[in-house]
C-alpha cells in the first residue's frame, strides 16, 4: 500500500515537473514568435553601428499622447534589421519618407519627406520623436490640414513600419560647454530642447541648466509630469512654463511660472549673472523676436542657437548679421534655366530661395523640410554657383544644389 501511495506520489510530482516545463517552453515559443511577427530583434549593443547611409525601416512599438489636448504624440521606433542604434547628438533630428494616402481613396499613395527632432537622450535600442498634429492656418481654415502629422497620427499604428534616414542636424547641445545652457522652447519647439535637457540632468547632474517653455495654455504643455518631476529632483534644473492666453481656471504658481510670452525681459529677471549659451526652437514668432533681443541685450551671436522647424530658418543669427557676400545674391539680377522644364527665367531677388522662385513660376520640383534638412530638394546643377546664407544640415551631393535654402550667385541651368 505505501509503496504504491509512493510510486502514485512520484507519478504526480514527475507529470507536474512536466507540465511546467511544457508550460515554460510554450510560453517562451510564444514570445518568441509573438517578437519574430513584429521582426523586432532585441538590438545588441556589440553590433553598435555607425550612421547608416540611405533609408532604414523601423517599427512602431509604441505610440503615446504628451499632452492634455492629445495634439502631440509620442512614437517610439525600434530598428526593424536589430542592430543597435548609433549615438546621435542630443537635438539632431530624423527624416521620414511616408507614403500619404491620395485625396481619393483609389488615388495611389504619394510619397513626403519630413524631419521630426528626437525628443529623448541617445539610447542604443530605440528612438523617439514627438508629433504635433498640424491644423490649417488660423485664417484659412479651409486649407486641408498638415498632410504628414496627420498622417502620422490618423494612420501609423503600433506594429507599423517607417523608413528613416540617419539621425542629422548642428542645432545640438555642447557636451563640455562651461557655460550654462538656457534651453527656450515654443510649443512643439520643445522636443529637441527635450533631449538635450534628459541627457543633461543625466550627464551633468550637478551643473545648472534653464528651462524657458512658452504656450498659449497649460493644456499645451507637452510632458508635464516628466518635467514637474525632474524639477523637483534636480535642484539645479530652473523651469519655467510662460503662458500667454491661460484657460480660466489655470493658476499662476501651479500651472505657470509666467503671465505672457517668453522674452527677454523674462531672461534678464530670471538668470543668474554669468554666461549662457541659448537654444531657442519655436514657432516663427519666438524665433523673429527672441534672438534679436538677445543680441540686443548683447549676448554674442555664438552663444544663440536656433532651430526653425520650417522656412523660419534663414532667421539664424548668423543671418540678422549680413556677411559681405550675402547682398549680391539677394539684389544681382541672373538667368536661371530649368533644363528639364524647358523654362528661362530672371531671378530679380525677390524670393528667399530657388523653391519659392521655382513654384512661384509653376515649375514642379520635390520639397519637403523647406529648411535645408531633409534634402528632398537637391537637384542637379548643371552650370553657375549657388549661395547659403549658412550651411545648410543636408550634405550636398558634389555638383548638385539644395533649392529650398539656395539663391544664384551667378546664371544657373539646373535639372529640373
Ligand atoms: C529639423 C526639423 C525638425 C522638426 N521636428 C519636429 C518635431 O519634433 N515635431 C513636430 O511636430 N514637427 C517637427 N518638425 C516639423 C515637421 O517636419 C513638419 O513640418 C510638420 O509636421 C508639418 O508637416 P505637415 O506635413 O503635417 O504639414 P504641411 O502639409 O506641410 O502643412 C503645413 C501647413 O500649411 C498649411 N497649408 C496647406 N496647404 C496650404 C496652401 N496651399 N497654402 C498655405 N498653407 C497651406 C496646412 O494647413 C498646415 O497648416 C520639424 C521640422 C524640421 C525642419
Amino acid at each position: 500500500m505505501t509503496a504504491s501511495l509512493l510510486l502514485v506520489w512520484i507519478c504526480t510530482a514527475f507529470a507536474l515537473e512536466l507540465a511546467v516545463g511544457v508550460a515554460v517552453v510554450l510560453v517562451r515559443r510564444r514570445r518568441r514568435l509573438a517578437l519574430a511577427a513584429m521582426s523586432v530583434a532585441a538590438p545588441t549593443p556589440a553590433n553598435a553601428a555607425l550612421a547608416w547611409a540611405g533609408w532604414r525601416e523601423f517599427r512602431v512599438v509604441r505610440r503615446e499622447f504628451e499632452d492634455a489636448a492629445q495634439t502631440q504624440c509620442s512614437f517610439y521606433l525600434v530598428p526593424v534589421d536589430g542592430v543597435a542604434l548609433p549615438d546621435y547628438k542630443p537635438g539632431q533630428y530624423l527624416t521620414f519618407a511616408l507614403d500619404v494616402a491620395g485625396s481619393a481613396d483609389t488615388a495611389p499613395p504619394r510619397p513626403i519627406t519630413r524631419c521630426y527632432s528626437l525628443s529623448d537622450r541617445p539610447d542604443p535600442l530605440r528612438y523617439r520623436i514627438t508629433v504635433k498634429r498640424v491644423g490649417p492656418p488660423p485664417l484659412a481654415q479651409s486649407l486641408p490640414p498638415g498632410v504628414a502629422s496627420n498622417h502620422l497620427h490618423d494612420r501609423v499604428h503600433e506594429g507599423d513600419v517607417l523608413r528613416v534616414r540617419a539621425p542629422a542636424g548642428r542645432f545640438v547641445i555642447e557636451p563640455d560647454d562651461p557655460t550654462t545652457p538656457v534651453l527656450i522652447a515654443g510649443g512643439i519647439g520643445i522636443t529637441p530642447l527635450l533631449a538635450m535637457l534628459n541627457w543633461w540632468l543625466a550627464e551633468r547632474p550637478d551643473r545648472p541648466i534653464h528651462l524657458y517653455y512658452g504656450l498659449r495654455h497649460s493644456r499645451e504643455q507637452a510632458f508635464r509630469p516628466w518635467l514637474e518631476q525632474q524639477a523637483a529632483a534636480h535642484s539645479h534644473f530652473h523651469l519655467t512654463i510662460a503662458c500667454s492666453r491661460p484657460d480660466p481656471g489655470e493658476e499662476p504658481g501651479r500651472d505657470f511660472q509666467h503671465l505672457g510670452r517668453v522674452d527677454v525681459e523674462l531672461l534678464q529677471r530670471t538668470l543668474p549673472a554669468g554666461r549662457h549659451r541659448f537654444y531657442v526652437c519655436g514657432p516663427p514668432a519666438m524665433l523673429g523676436s527672441v534672438p534679436p533681443a538677445l543680441r540686443g541685450w548683447g549676448v554674442a551671436a555664438g552663444d544663440i542657437r536656433i532651430e526653425a522647424f520650417g522656412p523660419a530658418s534663414t532667421d539664424a543669427p548668423e543671418a540678422l548679421t549680413p556677411s559681405p557676400a550675402a547682398p549680391e545674391s539677394g539684389a544681382a539680377s541672373f538667368e536661371v534655366r530649368f533644363a528639364r522644364s524647358g523654362r528661362t527665367l530672371a531671378w530679380d531677388g525677390r524670393d528667399a530661395s530657388l523653391l519659392a522662385f521655382a513654384e512661384r513660376h509653376a515649375v514642379v520640383v520635390d520639397s519637403g523640410c523647406r529648411s535645408g534638412s531633409c534634402g528632398s530638394c537637391e537637384t542637379r546643377l548643371i552650370a553657375g554657383r549657388v549661395d547659403y546664407a549658412r550651411p545648410p544640415d543636408h550634405e550636398i551631393a558634389p555638383g548638385h544644389c539644395l533649392l529650398c535654402v539656395g539663391t544664384p550667385r551667378s546664371a544657373l541651368v539646373l535639372d529640373a
